[in-house]
């Protein structure tokens, strides 16, 4: 099976509080971005390099900057794996950029349409689609270990169309009521042994994560009802999902809190 990713960087993270869209925001020395596409490029299988192409989405007005730090990543042996297409107004509407970036076909299409994604081609193909898994994964989690990517496109290989990567979750999760006066009423207190925060890359066969993008692509332009993970919107097909163990490294970088504790940890 070939293997394309999708690299979700055209974010604000208006909530990091920087004046860089958040993905160029430097920790450790390079952008966000750059960790998390070098990850991605260095998982390998037995067979070698896993990820065969890799569309990153950036936002429309620094589009150059982009291309400019993920150039390196991309030079010498295995090199034109990577491409910058404009990212949409949500994740969801970026993600299906990446797709319709991918081309209708598989990994290896030679698609060079890749600044033109004001509207993604939903066309699915399952065809073609059926023997490619995608990946999705958010810059926002730079230091994904490259096991976890290559975890994460077993399980696809492995028969689960859908996969995503998750963590036990450690605090009390209570249900709550509408907040009056500054308090909100416990309406319940969830089973933690049936939670998992889950977690990037979530991996796909390239057929279904395109037809759930095809279902939901009214609702990806508005932030209120656009899907924030991709692996919900192939819930809403009734297609099975499943969890394999996540990864702490794979932490979500979204306050300047989370930025200063990646600049401390890293991928320790
Ligand atoms: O905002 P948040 O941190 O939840 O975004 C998750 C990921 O989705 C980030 O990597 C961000 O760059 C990406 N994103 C995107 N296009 C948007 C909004 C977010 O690619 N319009």
């Amino acid at each position: 099976m070939s293997v394309a990713a999708v690299l979700t960087a055209a974010g604000s993270g208006s909530r990091l509080g920087h004046v860089l869209p958040k993905a160029l925001v430097p920790v450790r020395g390079e952008p966000l971005v750059v960790h998390a596409a070098r990850r991605l490029l260095d998982a390998r299988d037995g067979r070698g390099a896993l990820v065969d192409a890799l569309v990153v989405t950036a936002p429309a007005d620094h589009l150059d900057a982009f291309v400019a730090a993920l150039a390196p990543l991309d030079a010498g042996p295995g090199s034109g794996r990577v491409r910058v297409v404009v990212g949409g107004a949500t994740r969801q509407a970026s993600v299906a950029a990446g797709l319709a970036a991918l081309g209708a076909g598989d990994a290896s299409s030679d698609d060079t349409s890749s600044d033109d994604t004001s509207s993604a081609d939903t066309s699915s193909d399952d065809t073609s689609s059926d023997d490619t898994v995608v990946l999705v994964h958010d810059a926002a989690r730079p230091f994904v270990p490259p096991e976890l990517v290559a975890r994460v496109v077993a399980a696809v290989e492995a028969g689960h169309d859908a996969v995503v990567p998750g963590l036990p979750v450690t605090d009390t999760v209570k249900r709550v009521g509408p907040e009056t006066t500054g308090a909100a009423p416990v309406v319940g207190t969830v089973e933690r042994a049936e939670l998992r925060a889950v977690q990037t890359p979530q991996g796909f066969r390239l057929g279904l994560l395109r037809r759930a993008h095809d279902e939901a692509a009214r609702h990806a332009h508005d932030e209120s009802l656009a899907a924030t993970d991709d692996a919900g919107l192939v819930e809403r097909l009734g297609a099975t999902v499943v969890v394999v163990p996540g990864d702490e490294r794979a932490a979500k970088i979204t306050t300047a809190r989370d930025l200063r504790v990646a600049e401390l940890l890293g991928d320790a």
